[in-house]
């Protein structure tokens, strides 16, 4: 692979935010007296509200949740999110990014999330490791993960080929849509999932750390380097 591009997924990949996003889905679930575990919140990553919300309601009450109970119970769940700390930062994400930069492999961020305030701060962090223009959120597609659209937006964006690109995800559905994009995907289990759910999802590579990634990467782009020499050598 000539490797010429990186997509990241934002929450859990760049963000540290999933543990805060579980509690709050298990306590409004509770609210309305319905288990939920956090190991479902991280098997449902990348879902909408409204169809976690409604598959739930199958499982445990048998019947679909109505228009109202979804609204009702996800501005439950956002009402505590708000209430919860700004997440931190996945460990030695920032050297992940930086030594793509410095490596002039192009970067983007493909989130399912519409959040301004988060994507303010990826800005904030990151300044010009991540361009504004080039990132997919949740307003730019119609269908969201695990529809392979945002990783194949992501990829027109970057002008870069599937072959071309590796996607960087946490999360089952995640993972599901960037190899549906035709793209090698690089699972880093960062949260509680057995490393099997990231696997049978079809990762490419599941890794346990950002460490593990950036050794990875400096191995794609070293090979990247040797192509480029055989032909001169001949
Ligand atoms: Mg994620």
């Amino acid at each position: 692979m000539n490797l010429k591009a990186v997509m990241f997924d934002m929450d859990g990949v760049i963000f540290n935010s999933m543990p805060l996003h579980a509690k709050a889905w298990v306590k409004a679930f509770a609210e309305v007296g319905v288990d939920f575990t956090e190991y479902q919140v991280y098997l449902n990553e990348g879902r909408t509200g409204a169809d976690t919300i409604d598959e739930q309601f199958v499982k445990f009450f048998g019947r679909h949740s109505t228009p109202d109970e979804q609204q009702e119970i996800y501005r439950i769940k956002s009402g505590f999110f708000r209430q919860m700390p700004a997440p931190g930062l996945i460990d030695n994400i920032t050297d992940v990014v930086r030594f793509l930069a410095d490596s002039g492999i192009a970067r983007t961020i493909v989130t399912g999330s519409g959040e301004s305030s988060t994507l303010d701060r990826v800005e904030r962090i990151f300044g010009p490791m991540f361009s504004r223009e080039l990132m997919v959120t949740a307003r730019d597609v119609k269908h969201g993960k695990p529809n392979p659209e945002p990783y194949l937006m992501g990829l027109r964006k970057l002008g870069v080929q599937p072959g071309e690109a590796v996607v960087v995800e946490n999360a089952p559905l995640g993972v599901k849509a960037g190899r549906a994009a035709g793209v090698f995907t690089i699972a880093v289990n960062t949260g509680i999932l057995s490393r099997s759910d990231l696997e049978a999802a079809g990762a490419n590579l599941v890794l346990d750390n950002m460490l593990q990634l950036k050794d990875t990467l400096a191995e794609m782009i070293g090979k990247n380097e040797n192509d480029k020499i055989k032909p001169d050598t001949n």
